[in-house]
């Protein structure tokens, strides 16, 4: 995953940052998944784009966990712009990313880091039990000057339990029991925020009980306990952060400063032990999110098998991963297997392939970077930068905008042109260039 920063300045002197990705909105795909050339930020690479594009409805639907994603190609062609733009299309899903060697630290262990990356990619999604009022509509006749029809002058009879925030909610109830058509004998939620009205059914033995005549808007108190006042409201939370909360003094705290250490398997096993009640007893639901591990090559034999073991999980999230080896040695042993993979775990996962660009596609993803960077270029420096592109890399040249941008800031000129291209080639070596320069030069280095 690249991890390079540039800054642009505005007019106004706010800094903003430009990710390396920030000009992904989505895989731009059309309502019957087909690739539009180039749209959302994203340019060429279609079969790819279109695959993702099947695996985001998969995950939308939320009925599979536990599937493993592949994106096998060459560096910078993509991989990890498909996999963010998977995670816009995916929108209120949790999406973790890591780069494998961040597993490999002195402060947790491998697996350790694993199982945090994992529960960090699995939503659950609280139903929490907030104010909503139950009451039964006795009589409802509301003003014509409300509703534009019916009767002139209206009343509303209805009994509950609470009758101190029915009536701070007054006219905003009306309108909603308008807006619902409610009727008598109906029994209506109230929510005590906003005063939205739901319908839940309809009661007409008890309705006859109760005084229908009266004022326009008459509330008639029924003892304790006959209906309810109850909360409810939903909000999502990952797994790691329960575990987080849980496992430690000050918890949240931990959350915050991303020193969370490792995590005991009690508490875990306590945790999913209670979300699992949540979910059988309606009160919390499992969203299984994604899970992007980019240079999976990085990760070793122990790696893989935990990696195997823990997409069995029914909670599992999706897991994508990124590799741009071919024939690789697994990472510990001396077997060499396709991107350092073991093939058992190969055997498992959907490869989605990256192609190269051809030179059109790369000019118009150059293209699409200087708007992102807010930097105007000449066609000739564009033509330029493309052609460097294609004989370096498209990272390189992507890093050149930003540099060049100074250069040419530097000469009061408003656009990049190509002397200011080949000033900043000139300055900064790419990767061949600078494997040259150290065959050339290597005597006067340390060994
Ligand atoms: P690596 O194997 O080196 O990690 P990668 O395949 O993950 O590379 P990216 O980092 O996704 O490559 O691509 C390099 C740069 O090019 C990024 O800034 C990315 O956003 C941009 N890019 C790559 N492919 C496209 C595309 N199809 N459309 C728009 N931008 C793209």
């Amino acid at each position: 995953m690249e991890s390079i920063i540039t800054t642009k300045s505005t007019d106004i002197g706010k800094l903003e940052r430009t990710g390396a990705h920030s000009h992904i909105r989505g895989l731009g795909l059309d309502d019957k998944m087909e690739c539009r050339p180039s749209s959302q930020g994203m340019v060429g690479q279609v079969k790819a784009r279109k695959a993702a594009g099947v695996i985001v409805k998969v995950i939308k639907q939320g009925k599979i966990s536990g599937r493993a994603v592949l994106m096998a190609g060459g560096p910078g062609t993509g991989k990890t712009a498909i996999a963010m733009a998977m995670s816009q299309e995916l929108g209120d899903v949790p999406f973790t990313s890591i780069a494998a060697s961040e597993v490999f630290s002195l402060e947790m262990s491998k697996t350790e880091a694993l199982a945090q990356a994992f529960r960090r990619s699995i939503g659950v999604r609280i139903k929490e039990e907030t104010e909503i009022i139950e009451g039964e509509v006795v009589e409802i006749q509301i003003d014509r000057s409300v509703t534009g029809v019916g009767p002139k002058s209206g009343k509303l009879t209805l009994k509950t339990t609470d009758m101190e925030t029915i009536y701070e909610l007054g006219q905003k109830m009306i309108d909603s029991l308008t807006k619902e058509k409610v009727m008598a004998g109906d029994v209506i939620q109230i929510d005590k925020a906003t005063g939205r009205i739901t319908r839940l059914g309809r009661s007409f033995t008890r309705a006859r009980d109760f005084d229908a005549t009266g004022p326009e808007v008459k509330f008639v108190q029924c003892p304790e306990g006959e209906l309810q006042t109850r909360k409810e409201a939903v909000h999502t939370v990952s797994m790691h952060e329960i575990d987080v909360i849980n496992s430690r003094q000050q918890g949240f705290l931990a959350l915050f400063s991303g020193d969370t250490g490792e995590i005991k398997p009690e508490v875990r096993e306590q945790i999913n032990q209670k979300v699992s009640e949540w979910c059988e007893e309606g009160k919390a639901e499992i969203v299984p999110g994604v899970l992007f591990i980019d240079e999976i090559h990085m990760l070793d034999m122990e790696c893989f098998s935990y990696l195997n073991r823990a997409l069995e999980d029914s909670m599992a999230p999706i897991v994508i991963m990124a590799s741009n080896r071919g024939m690789s040695r697994i990472r510990g042993t001396n077997y060499q297997s396709p991107h350092g993979i073991p093939i058992d775990f190969l055997d498992r996962l959907l490869i989605i392939s990256t192609q190269p660009y051809n030179e059109t596609e790369v000019r118009e993803i150059l293209k699409i970077r200087s708007d992102e960077e807010e930097v105007d270029m000449t066609e000739d420096a564009l033509s330029v930068l493309t052609k460097v592109a294609m004989e370096t890399s498209l990272r390189y040249a992507i890093h050149l905008i930003s540099t060049s941008h100074l250069v040419a800031q530097k000469r009061q000129a408003a656009k990049v042109d190509v002397a200011d291209i080949k000033r900043v080639y000139s300055l900064f070596l790419d990767e061949a260039r600078s494997v040259q320069y150290l065959k050339e030069y290597q005597d006067e280095y340390l060994y």
